[in-house]
């Protein structure tokens, strides 16, 4: 094509015949199979109706006519149209046999050789999304000395030209239309690959009114032509025009706009917050107009499922709203697991329970020393071992349970020597593990009120009780008695022989000698003796005092016992600043925001009041079930008190919940899901039992396998409770577990508003919580390190995959195996509460395993219909 004919083409275009042809010919296009219903107007060139760009010196057309046949593939049809960048012409592929789109860039375009290959890089990019509104990009090629662009043809056309013609959409095409631009965007997004230039022009409508969005990623070239010429960037993001980052978020802000050209057929006015758009769709398109991308909505799916029709959930993210906690239940998935990966959760959970007892019988220390005896048998030899020191009187009060010694595991984890230290832990004598009982002649009056009744306190004995300290085997370590308030009728005054009580704490008198008393006895004395000496290669201190011919004090003492002072303030197996934080400062924050979402209706109040309704209702049994009942008026104060604790308890609970959870709720609906099911009431639901299938096979296989690589020797600190009432110590796992997962949630919500990149959460989280929470095992070493970085890990990754309920079954499945003492000894005291507790865990499993495939069995039914 030579010059000549170019600028006759340029005259012609330009002149009003060329606008008279172009138009007739365009005219005949639509009229075989138009868009929408009034094809009266096709794509019509009119180079200065486009406001995005004005041309201070216009390119000259190319002009080929219909017929041309360029690079000896393409027949020339007609020209489409002319936009910002060039000339689009529909051309025939005459190696195909099938219409294309031949795109022409001005030779500005090309020119560079930089500006080429970025071209081509973009086209290559343009050619990796394949989506049904993604109008397909097939080849660039090169004709006349210009660079071009074939794609596919659509038979249709651009919005731009169909919002001149008829104004705005009617609202239902509207929407439909907006949804195909979102799908196409989503898909290219989803392979990060963005527009920069969305807008009307680049949206074309074929015969059947489906969407395509053509110039996909080809705005970098556009953008350099722009340079020559003065365009004002309507379309364009506010950090584009910046020049900052272009992000998912930059197409989601001219989506805003296309959005309100569809539904108005105006431009957004500069407060775009105008009636036109209606309640529901004015939020999000307002969103999607914000300056800041940050505050724009996440992705374009959002903002499809923000429009009339589409996802709740979604919608009221991209509304910037904070979902119901309705709205989070309904949403995700109905089906629950697949039936293999429901198979393979259950056979995890069971055959790790099975290992984790196996392993916890060779290595947790309770488990080591001798159990022959039960704690009746024990408690029976107790009185006996009274009554043989003169204590003659039936009891009406008998008090027992189980205790480690802890001046002795914190020594035995202070020595350097593990193997040393493990085989004295693991001998029967001295014990590591003791039995203690207590008996009175009348029910207690100031005692037993409280929850912690079964450590043994040689403290609070009142007048007339004794306390028996005994090894499993049944020798004495200990005796305490208060001397009734009453003296005796008889005054005694023998005194009482001391070999007595070597004899039954089976020692031999001939290995100790005499030595000055060092500890004053809690009872009144009218004789007092020491002795120090050595039983089973270990040196003992032997103590005793006696009173009117009756011994008050009696006590083999380790080289490991601590004098019994009162214990200095401490917060147990809690740091100091967690603590603070714990019970001082989240309950205020959460009071203030509990307030505030109370009075906004943003807190989910049958939630809270379910949460609390549980604390209550468990804590409640806890308190009662771990109370030393008394046919007493004593009861009533345990009642009130076991009331006013628990109360307390769901009253901290309701706070907390309204407090924080709407956090959660707005940040992370997702990780709510199965949860809001659960408070709902849906305990048959497909999800809620996956999650808590999932939870309970996830911990099992972690904590099985943190016990057989990182095994620690004490792990079931919590047998004395386990002696006391399993169920209490069970009820308390229950509303730990719930606790737990819950705060474990608003940690890592805490931690993701100041971390930024997603991988480093779970990290962060494992790190944060293994500083703060940690029981303070004593010495570092890799069992005792390994143990709650594990732990943590497992539940930051259950957390962040699958949500608070999953991460609650978790936790549950933590404080289960950790409470009770593990066995495959059956005749040991513990085995029986050690297997009610496997038992919770197991029938959990089971009952995630049956409901999670009701769903399928319920869709089969429906399948076999058709
Ligand atoms: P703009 O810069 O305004 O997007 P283009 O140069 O991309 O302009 O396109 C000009 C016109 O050509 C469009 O408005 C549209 O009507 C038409 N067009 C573009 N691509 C195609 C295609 N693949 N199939 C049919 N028509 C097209
Ligand atoms: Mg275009």
């Amino acid at each position: 094509m030579d010059q000549k004919r170019r600028r006759e083409a340029d005259q012609l275009f330009r002149g009003a015949i060329g606008r008279l042809i172009n138009s007739v010919l365009a005219h005949g296009r639509v009229a075989s199979g138009g868009p929408l219903d009034n094809p009266s107007k096709g794509s019509s060139v009119d180079l200065d109706s486009d406001p995005t760009v004005t041309f201070a010196a216009p390119a000259p057309p190319l002009g080929f006519q219909p017929g041309a046949i360029l690079a000896q593939r393409y027949r020339i049809v007609h020209l489409l149209g002319r936009g910002g960048m060039g000339e689009v012409y529909r051309a025939d592929d005459l190696v195909l046999g099938q219409a294309v789109a031949l795109k022409f860039l001005p030779p500005a375009a090309t020119a560079e050789a930089s500006a080429l290959s970025r071209f081509r890089n973009e086209v290559r990019t343009a050619r990796q999304i394949s989506h049904p509104n993604i109008c397909r990009v097939y080849d660039i090629g090169e004709a006349e000395g210009l660079t071009y662009l074939s794609m596919e043809y659509v038979d249709g056309e651009d919005l731009a030209s169909l919002l001149r013609r008829i104004g705005k959409l009617p609202q239902d095409k509207a929407l439909e239309v907006a949804r195909q631009i979102c799908a196409g965007l989503a898909a290219a997004h989803d392979k990060g690959v963005i527009h920069r230039d969305l807008k009307p022009a680049n949206v074309m409508l074929d015969g059947k009114g489906s969407v395509r969005i053509t110039d996909f990623g080809l705005a970098g070239i556009a953008a350099h032509i722009r340079d020559v010429r003065s365009g004002t960037p309507a379309y364009m993001s506010p950090e584009q025009i910046a020049g900052k980052e272009v992000t998912p978020r930059s197409d989601i802000y001219a989506l805003g706009i296309v959005l309100h050209e569809l539904l108005t057929g105006k431009r957004p006015p500069l407060d775009p917050g105008d009636a036109d758009l209606g309640p529901e769709i004015a939020p999000v398109v307002q969103r999607c107009l914000e300056p800041n991308p940050q505050r724009r909505p996440e992705s374009v799916l959002q903002v499809s499922a923000a429009l009339p029709g589409g996802d709740p959930l979604a919608a009221a993210l991209a509304r910037g709203e904070t979902p119901a906690p309705e709205v989070v239940a309904n949403a995700g998935p109905i089906e629950g697991l697949r039936p293999s990966v429901a198979a393979a959760c259950l056979a995890v959970a069971i055959l790790g329970l099975g290992l984790l007892c196996v392993l916890r019988q060779r290595h947790d220390l309770i488990n080591q020393i001798p159990m022959e005896n039960s704690s009746e048998v024990l408690a029976a030899k107790a009185r006996e071992i009274a009554r043989s020191f003169g204590y003659t009187e039936k009891p009406v009060d008998t008090l027992f349970a189980w205790q480690y010694d802890t001046d002795y595991l914190r020594y035995a984890s202070e020595q350097k020597n593990t193997l040393a230290r493990d085989a004295r832990l693991y001998a029967p004598y001295p014990p590591a593990i003791y039995f203690w009982s207590r008996q009175s002649p009348h029910y207690p009056i100031n005692s037993d009120v409280t929850y912690e009744q079964y450590s043994f306190n040689r403290d609070t004995l009142e007048p007339g009780m004794q306390a028996v300290v005994l090894d499993s085997e049944g020798r004495l370590l200990e005796f305490q008695a208060r001397p009734p308030a009453v003296a005796r009728s008889e005054h005694r005054t023998e005194l009482f022989d001391w070999d007595k009580l070597f004899a039954a704490a089976g020692l031999d008198v001939a290995a100790f000698k005499a030595v000055q008393p060092q500890f004053t006895p809690g009872s009144p004395f009218d004789a007092q003796a020491a002795w120090t000496g050595s039983a089973e290669g270990e040196n003992l201190r032997v103590e005793a005092a006696a009173y009117e011919g009756r011994p008050v004090s009696f006590r083999v003492l380790e080289p490991w016992t601590r004098p019994s002072e009162p214990t200095p303030v401490s917060f147990g197996s809690f740091s100091t600043p967690t603590f603070v934080l714990g019970v001082l400062v989240l309950p205020a924050v959460a009071g203030l925001l509990a307030w505030r979402n109370a009075r906004t209706g943003r807190g989910d109040r049958r939630g809270a009041f379910r949460v609390a309704g549980f604390l209550f209702l468990v804590s409640l049994l806890a308190f009662l079930a771990a109370t030393h009942h008394v046919p007493t008026v004593t009861e009533f104060v345990i009642l009130f008190s076991a009331l006013r604790y628990a109360l307390a308890f769901a009253a901290l609970g309701w706070v907390l919940y309204m407090g924080f959870e709407p956090q959660l709720r707005r940040r992370d609906p997702e990780s709510l899901i199965s949860w809001n099911r659960l408070l709902a009431g849906r305990l048959r639901d497909p999800m809620v039992g996956g999650h808590l299938l999932g939870g309970v096979a996830f911990g099992v296989l972690a904590f099985s396998a943190t016990d057989a690589f990182a095994p620690l020797r004490f792990v079931s600190f919590a047998a004395p409770k386990v002696a006391y009432s399993f169920f209490s110590l069970w009820c308390g796992d229950l509303i730990a577990a719930t606790a737990g997962g819950l705060s474990f949630a608003l940690l890592l919500h805490l931690i993701s508003t100041v971390i930024r990149p997603r991988w480093l959460r779970v990290p962060v989280f494992v790190l944060v919580a293994t500083l703060l929470l940690s029981p303070g095992y004593g010495v570092l070493s890799f069992a005792t390190v390994a143990r709650p970085t594990v732990v943590f890990l497992i539940l930051g990754v259950t957390l962040a995959r699958f949500g608070v309920l999953a991460t609650v079954a978790v936790a549950y499945v933590a404080f289960v195996t950790q409470d009770f003492p593990l066995t495959t000894n059956w005749s040991a005291w513990y085995a029986r509460p050690a297997l009610f507790g496997m038992a919770t865990l197991v029938g959990l499993a089971l009952f995630g395993f049956v409901t999670t495939l009701r769903s399928r069995s319920l869709s089969s039914h429906h399948s076999g219909r058709g």
